[in-house]
């Protein structure tokens, strides 16, 4: 069935090794792909669970092409097809998407390639794929490998599910055009089947092979680490200041800040672009061209930065995604874990920051108890009992996450269930250890504040009426309730408000304290409470953190991690940022997006190699024989303009832009 011999001389033009290098540009296979990629050969189904920017697509797209007939892709986007068909295209892939929305003359030019035999890989929606038109089309191109090469049609050559959890109603992103692909194993006995998905959480996993008739498929699980992403976590104080700061340090880079609301992504993107950030908002209320405006924009850089809801996201294929921040707490450690991964796929450093606020867990709680009802899109159905359970333990899992003291990166895989030995050297608490104090004291001051305006008055008052009394406010009101005459009043009067802030928050997510949302947000004592007031129990609580990432910090990790990266060689800034807009001026031309000519990792190596010659050209990652063919002179040309002293006058890069701040 397979028309190679890996060993046979014929093989080695076509071996799956050989087109990595050739097609591909890369030297080497990543962790995994090799395995999953000989399996597929070989005519075995696999299961493929990776980080996102792990390298799946050259899983499936090797072994299609090794193998007689055509790939059948299954991508849920329509959007994100022609991106991923364009890369291909671009590496030289006969590779074509059929879906709803090509012109008909178009449709056609495509079914006549497949027919013809001439598609190594097609890209269909699944609800394309399962109309018995489609399939039967399918069926009618013969068995894998019967065609003689080069004459026609021979069959399909494999099936690769992408974004396979879009298939369980236990994930996040269920999809009920997906579940009609569980038919496919049946319907192809002789295909083989790979399903992929970035998605950890086991239930998920399992629910996803069952569905899709994988059960007794080969598992690949690679490890999930995402090494050159930074997480940090602080204290969301003024967000949209902290937000400033921190895109002050990422000036002209692409990244996408996750909000909870609808509503809130937009006031975020207005308020970003009344300061000068080029930034759209984006959630499934829009209508579906805006939506489709906002995602190609932010492909083609046209907008840096996307103020989404979690809307935003699936298979965004953008690898120079340079960082995500959480502008409010995600509901679970799985979605920050892949939200967070969309940054940095091409491997280069990327910052993962959350802004965790002092009612945020409180409002998220609110939220999956009542359904969520108005704000994603997920109204209307009644909240099993058990499903609220999980979901608040999840919730509680994010929330020490992102109160914890030891390395995030430790934390995050353990929650996965791999150990990592910290420190990671690449978190926040492992770059700068967290200062802690012992919080006992000050901790039953609030307690028993919070505990003396309940025994007065019979109902509690909110985190700034709590620390108004605390602090010996004389606001009007608190003279007027005579809350002035409580034994508790003023007695931290030393203290700032933000310390209180702070302190209460973590009083709060450690569960001695509790918020009740419907009441205005109203503190209570919980039953935990008591043995740290009555003096049973100490406390240690870490400093608050509210500065974000500078970027004279960035700027010293960065480097170190890139001239670890290239073994050394220093990466030429100024050069690097001329080869971006060399880049960017060759995607505008052909109308795609700038990493389908060459991705930042790639141009990054130029950066340092300052390769002289095709051969020399052609040894860096991600440079094919294709992409060497169409774009090889432009760039080599520019190396040789800046080696031989030629450069933008003022050490800016050639568009007229400051030189960005990557390295
Ligand atoms: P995902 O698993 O998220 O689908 P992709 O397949 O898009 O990830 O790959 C992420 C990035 O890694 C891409 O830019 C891709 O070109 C690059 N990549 C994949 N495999 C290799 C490899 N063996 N060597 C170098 N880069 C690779
Ligand atoms: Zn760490």
């Amino acid at each position: 069935m397979t028309p190679t011999s890996p060993a046979g001389p014929a093989a080695a033009p076509r071996s799956a090794r050989a087109l990595l290098r050739e097609v591909f540009g890369f030297a080497e296979y990543r962790p995994h792909q090799e395995e999953i990629v000989d399996h597929l050969v070989a005519g075995g189904d696999a299961f493929v669970l990776m980080p996102t920017g792990g390298g799946k697509s050259l899983c499936y797209q090797l072994p299609a092409m090794v193998r007689a007939g055509t790939g059948v892709v299954v991508s849920p986007l329509i959007s994100l097809m022609k991106d991923q068909v364009d890369a291909l295209l671009a590496a030289g892939v006969s590779a074509a998407a059929y879906n709803s929305s090509l012109e008909a003359g178009e449709a056609r030019g495509v079914l006549r390639a497949l027919h013809a035999g001439e598609l190594d890989l097609l890209y269909v929606a699944p609800e394309t794929l399962m109309t018995e038109g489609f399939l039967e089309r399918l069926r009618g191109l013969g068995e894998p490998g019967s065609g003689a090469a080069g004459s026609g049609a021979a069959g399909v050559a494999l099936f690769a599910i992408d974004e396979a959890h879009c298939v369980s109603q236990w994930g996040h992103d269920f999809r009920p055009e997906y579940v009609q692909l569980g038919r496919l194993r049946g319907l192809f006995p002789g295909v083989p089947i790979m399903a992929c998905t970035a998605t950890a959480d086991p239930e998920t996993r399992d629910d996803v092979r069952l569905r899709l008739g994988l059960a007794d498929a080969a598992v690949y699980v690679t490890g999930f680490d995402r090494p050159n992403i930074r997480y940090t976590v602080v204290e969301k104080r003024e967000p949209l200041h902290q937000l400033l700061q921190f895109l002050a340090a990422h000036e002209r880079e692409s990244g996408i800040v996750y909000c909870l609301s609808r509503k809130r992504t937009e006031e975020v993107a207005d308020k970003l672009r009344a300061h000068g950030v080029e930034a759209a908002a984006y959630h499934a209320g829009l209508p579906a061209d805006e939506r489709r405006r906002v995602q190609d924009a932010f492909a083609r850089d046209e907008v840096s930065v996307v103020v989404a809801t979690v809307a935003f996201g699936m298979g965004i294929d953008k690898s120079d995604v340079r960082f995500v921040v959480h502008h409010d707490l995600p509901k679970t450690v799985e979605s920050y874990y892949q939200e967070t991964g969309r940054s940095g796929r091409d491997g280069l450093p990327a910052d993962a920051l959350l802004l965790f606020g002092l009612g945020d867990a409180a409002v998220v709680r609110s939220l999956i108890e009542g359904g969520g009802r108005g704000q994603n899109g997920d109204e209307g159905f009644e909240r099993d009992p058990e499903r609220v359970r999980i979901e608040i333990h999840k919730l509680n899992s994010m929330v020490g996450y992102a109160d914890g003291l030891s390395c995030r990166r430790e934390a995050l895989l353990g929650y996965f269930g791999e150990p990592y030995p910290a420190p990671c050297g690449n978190c926040d608490i492992c770059l700068e250890p967290p200062e802690t104090f012992d919080a006992t004291e000050q901790a039953r001051m609030a307690l028993s504040c919070v505990f003396r305006l309940w025994e007065r008055d019979g109902f509690g008052y909110g985190v700034g009426y709590v620390i108004d009394v605390l602090r010996g406010s004389e606001n009007e009101k608190i003279l007027t309730r005579g809350h002035d005459a409580l034994s508790t009043y003023g007695i931290g009067a030393e203290l700032s408000r933000d310390h209180w802030q702070s302190l209460i928050r973590q009083l709060i997510h450690r569960g001695y304290l509790a918020q009740d949302i419907a009441r205005y947000s109203a503190l209570r004592l919980t039953e935990a409470a008591r043995p740290l007031l009555r003096g049973d129990e100490t406390l240690i609580m870490a400093k608050p953190r509210v500065r974000v990432p500078s970027k004279k910090q960035r700027l010293r990790a960065d480097r170190a991690g890139r001239a670890a990266d290239l073994a050394g060689m220093p990466v030429d800034e100024a050069l690097f940022d001329e080869l971006r807009a060399l880049r960017k001026r060759l995607a505008d031309e052909q109308n795609v997006p700038a990493y389908v000519v060459f991705s930042d990792a790639t141009l990054a190596e130029m950066a340092a190699r300052r390769p002289g010659t095709s051969a020399e050209l052609l040894e860096v990652n991600g440079v094919g024989q294709t992409k060497l063919e169409r774009y090889g002179d432009a760039f080599l040309a520019l190396v040789a303009e800046r080696a031989s002293g030629g450069s933008a006058p003022d050490g800016s890069a050639p568009d007229g832009s400051a030189p960005g701040g990557l390295f």
